[in-house]
Formats: structure tokens, sequence, C-alpha cells
């Protein structure tokens, strides 16, 4: 369907959170910083450099506060005019915007090029942005003539994960009449939530309301798995999410318990291939999806860190508490060794990073065991994609 939205609507804030703008990543490779949002994005949003590239928006992983001066975890995927974005933790939507990677050339518009929204799963440290694009598109999407932007996540879930640890009593359920919505049922409660500035801008403005600009997909895995939150999802081969011209998307699942489902997503263009990983331990599923890519996107977390942490906490839940956060994670020693490795992935972009302000050479042990090359993603530091090593 077309949009077309009166130029005097209001456009994007342009905060400036230019984090890494211009810095050479590590291991030797030189990366272009992203286009500011002051400058025209479209049509030169491609010329002089890559045409398929990775943008990480945001690096960090979990939703605690840090003050690292990383975001919530976002990765953009840019093909040509087209950007799809994979995730949208907090922080992601302006540096969406201080990107410029989706602007459009002559109008306030911070969503122009932006074709797919695809969430890995619906952890707020992933989502806390999607309820600010949601309410605020109706006046960011200026001068988008394109079909309406497809959203694609999580389908609503039944069940509800065990109680942890086990000994506690049963908490009371939020929202029990609906304890587990997916994508589409979330969007609808934001639409009733955002309903007084919608009608209100919908009626004196003659906006758009943001159903008409959102494509929202439950990705169905009913024929695959009856969704058990603390049950290892099934091995699958990749399906089929969407062909979009020349790139295929294609996801899998994979194990992030007891969140579930959890879906990695890979983007195959004229260019190359990327996965990103979303939260997992080190999965099956994932390697078959990652299989020879030219790059994974994948989380990472220190186990030291985790160490800390549990520390910090009262005996009794200590021990389970460390294997709760290992065993849903993929560590620094594994995501090189047992997962980049085992693909065959030619680069490891690490990203998620938890914790978020670790230097990079935390990071960058998971070379030990892994043959390609380690990335440690810089946000708004574009990442050119091509099929032979960077
Ligand atoms: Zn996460
Ligand atoms: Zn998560």
């Amino acid at each position: 369907m077309c949009i077309d939205i009166p130029a005097s609507a209001p456009g994007s804030t342009r905060r400036g959170f230019l984090t890494g703008l211009g810095v050479t990543a590590a291991a030797g490779a030189t990366y272009l910083a992203a286009r500011p949002a002051s400058a025209a994005a479209s049509p030169t949003m491609s010329q002089g450099r890559s045409r398929t590239r990775i943008v990480p928006l945001g690096t960090a992983g979990g939703p605690i506060y840090q003050g690292s001066g990383r975001n919530g975890t976002s990765t953009a995927v840019v093909v040509g005019e087209r950007v799809y974005i994979v995730d949208l933790g907090l922080g992601s939507l302006q540096q969406l915007a201080a990107s410029g990677l989706a602007a459009s050339p002559t109008l306030p518009s911070s969503l122009a090029h932006v074709s797919g929204v695809f969430f890995t799963h619906l952890h707020s440290d992933h989502t806390a942005d999607w309820p600010a694009m949601f309410a605020t598109s109706p006046s960011n999407i200026n001068g988008r003539t394109g079909p309406a932007i497809r959203v694609y996540g999580p389908g609503s879930r039944g069940s509800l994960p065990r109680v942890y640890p086990p000994s506690r009593p049963e908490p009371a359920v939020i929202s029990p009449e609906d304890p587990a919505p997916g994508i589409t049922a979330m969007t609808g409660y934001l639409t009733k939530a955002f309903a007084q500035d919608l009608n209100d801008r919908i009626r004196d403005n003659n906006a758009p309301s943001p159903g008409s600009l959102f494509e929202l997909h439950d990705i169905d895995i009913s024929t695959i798995w009856a969704v058990d939150p603390d049950g290892v999802p099934p091995r699958t081969d990749p399906f089929l999410i969407w062909e979009d011209g020349d790139v295929k998307i294609t996801a899998t699942l994979v194990d992030h318990r007891p969140t579930a489902p959890a879906f990695a997503y890979r983007f195959d263009t004229p260019d190359g291939s990327i996965v990103v990983s979303g939260d997992t331990t080190v999965s099956e599923n994932l390697i078959a999806l990652a299989e020879d890519a030219d790059y994974l996107v994948h989380e990472v977390i220190d186990a030291a860190w985790v160490d800390e942490i549990a520390a910090s906490v009262p005996e009794p839940i200590r021990e389970a508490l460390r294997q709760h956060l290992i065993s849903s994670h993929t560590t620094i020693e594994q995501v090189g060794k047992d997962v980049g490795e085992r693909a065959g992935a030619k680069n490891l972009v690490l990203t998620h990073l938890a914790p978020s302000d670790n230097p990079d050479g935390r990071w960058m042990r998971a070379r030990r065991g892994y043959s390609g090359k380690v990335i440690v993603a810089r946000e708004l530091v574009e990442i050119p994609v091509s099929k032979r090593r960077s």
C-alpha cells in the first residue's frame, strides 16, 4: 500500500548518538561511519560505500542501564536503498535517526527506507524502542511512498515458564487473560495505549494511523514446535520468512530458554550473507543457519562477569543463577570455537555485549579456536559486506 504524508507533518528529532563515528574498528579493518542524519540519504545513501553493509545501531546486551555509552541491541542490514532492522533495543531509534540510513532526502523522515523490522524475541532489551517507533511513526514516515514496513516476530504463547527457583511461591500472573502476547497482540495493546495521541493526530493533523504503516507478522512455527518455554527447541531446517526481491530472509529457532520462541535471521543478498543470532546459547539450529555465512553477528556474554553477578546474590541461588545466565547465552570461549568455527562463518561480529563496558581485548579472546575474523561491533560504524573476507 502507498503512504504519502504531507511535508508539513512534524519530523524526527536529531539528537546525536554518534558513538564510534569515524573510528577504525578492531582487528585492523577500516570501516566507514554511517552518514550523519543531517546529510541527504537518498538517492545517494549508497554512493561511495558498499551496497550491502551491516550497521550496528545498538550493541549492549541486557536491560540494565550501565552508562557505558552503548545503546540497546539493534542491528541494521542495508542492501542498496533498503534497510532491514533486527531488534529495537533502548536508544536504537535515535541511533537510526543519527545514522541517516533510513532518512528521506527532502523530508524529515526517519523511516523512509526501512523495509522490515525483525524481532528475535520479546525481551525488553530487544523491543524497548518498538513502542516509540510505532507511536511516533505517523510523524516520522514523511515522504515514504513504498509499501508498509513489514514487522516479524514471535506469536502469542499459551504457556508460562516454571517458577524459578522451584522453591519460590507461585507469583501473581501479569495480564492472566493474555500472559504472553506475541508481536501482533503486543502492537494491538500499544495501539490502545497510545489511542489518545493517535486519535488526536488522525483527526486534527490528517495523520495516518500507524496500523496502515506497518504490516505485522507473527512467525508461524505451529508445524515445528508446540512452544514450551522450558523446553529445548527442536532441530529444524531454516525456514523462509520473506523474499524481498534479491534479498532472501530465512530464520531458525534458537535456544534462549526460558524465553521462547527465539529466532535468528539470515539475509542472503547479492553481496553476501549475514546472520544475526539474537539471544541464544550454543545452538545447532543457529550453526546450520549460519553455514558458510560471510558475516555472523552473534551475541556474547562474559562468564567472568556472570560470576561477579552471581557472587552478589545469596548463597542458595548463587550457582543456579550463574547456570541460568550461562545456559541461555553464549560465552566468549564458546562463540568463536563452538559457533563461528563450526558454522564456517568467515567473519564473526560480536554484539549484545554483556557487560557492555568490557574492554575490546576481553571480547577478542573469541579468536581462540576460530579461524575467521573477529570484529567487536561499534555503533554506527559500518561493516561493508562482500563475499571475500574483510
Ligand atoms: Zn538480550
Ligand atoms: Zn533475551
